[in-house]
């Protein structure tokens, strides 16, 4: 089935006078698993199709299924529930809280889900288990690397069992070795079936996804698995 179905998507900014049409008319399918790269240059529409994808904004035109859900026509407040039910969120600064440990930092979004602290920690310690990062629960962000930060970034947009890992230039902050441990991350809970979109304008990141869709102005230009990962399996 397919987690993620836009049809005819389009987006347009009204500045005063002026009409950007940062989407025209975007159509995907992701099914439940795939691990999908959007790519495109600075302006393509990439964040604009992240924020409608992630549910953080709403298009203009067209129809977005999520899970099965019309979501193109919710409310905020619609919107901010499926969003916490369904998307975890990955960013390039990590947006970790400073003063909190890897395991309060991972464990905040159970927060809302009613569960004891008690619960909370434990889900949250499996989580970090899941991302190699059990032995630094009591760590706090300043105590970590980049990549470890990532990782326990990682672990708290996984922790409510989200449909989709939405990573938005995931490795951005990071030097290429030690994106490349993410990108490893990535794959192996890509194996483990979890469905990732990861939004990069890094060609070199870009082919560690399965499938590349690549915008330009508004438009898809391109969406195809990914060859070189193909012939090397
Ligand atoms: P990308 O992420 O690929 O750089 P964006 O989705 O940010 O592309 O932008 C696509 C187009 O829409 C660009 O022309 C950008 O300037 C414009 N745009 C994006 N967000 C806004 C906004 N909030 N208001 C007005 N224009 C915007
Ligand atoms: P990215 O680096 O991910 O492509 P952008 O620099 O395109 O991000 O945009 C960063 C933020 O600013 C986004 O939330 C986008 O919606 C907003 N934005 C982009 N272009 C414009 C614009 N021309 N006017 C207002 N907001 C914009």
């Amino acid at each position: 089935p397919n987690v993620i179905e836009t049809t005819n998507i389009s987006k347009v900014y009204r500045m005063g006078t002026e009409e950007i049409h940062a989407l025209r008319s975007v159509s995907i399918q992701i099914a439940r698993g795939e691990y999908v790269a959007f790519m495109g240059p600075s302006g393509s529409g990439k964040s604009t199709l992240m924020n409608i994808v992630g549910c953080l904004d709403t298009p203009s035109g067209g129809q977005y299924i999520l899970n099965g859900q019309d979501v193109s026509r919710m409310s905020d407040n619609q919107l901010a529930e499926v969003r916490n039910k369904e998307i975890g969120f990955v960013f390039q600064s990590f947006n970790l809280l400073p003063r909190a440990s890897a395991l309060d930092n991972v464990a905040l979004p159970l927060i809302y889900a009613g569960l004891s602290k008690r619960e909370r920690s434990e889900r949250a310690l499996e989580s970090l288990r899941s991302v190699g990062l059990a032995d630094r629960a009591s760590h706090k962000p300043n105590e970590l690397s980049g990549g470890q930060r990532q990782r326990v970034a990682i672990a708290r947009a996984l922790v409510n069992n989200p449909s989709v890992l939405l990573a938005d230039e995931p490795t951005g902050a990071l030097d290429s070795k030690t994106s490349h441990e993410i990108m490893d991350l990535f794959e192996a809970l890509y194996a483990k079936g979890n469905t990732i979109i990861m939004v990069t304008h890094e060609e070199d990141i870009a082919r560690f996804a399965h499938r590349v869709v690549r915008l330009r102005d508004g438009l898809v230009e391109s969406d195809e698995l990914n060859r070189q990962l193909a012939m090397s399996n």
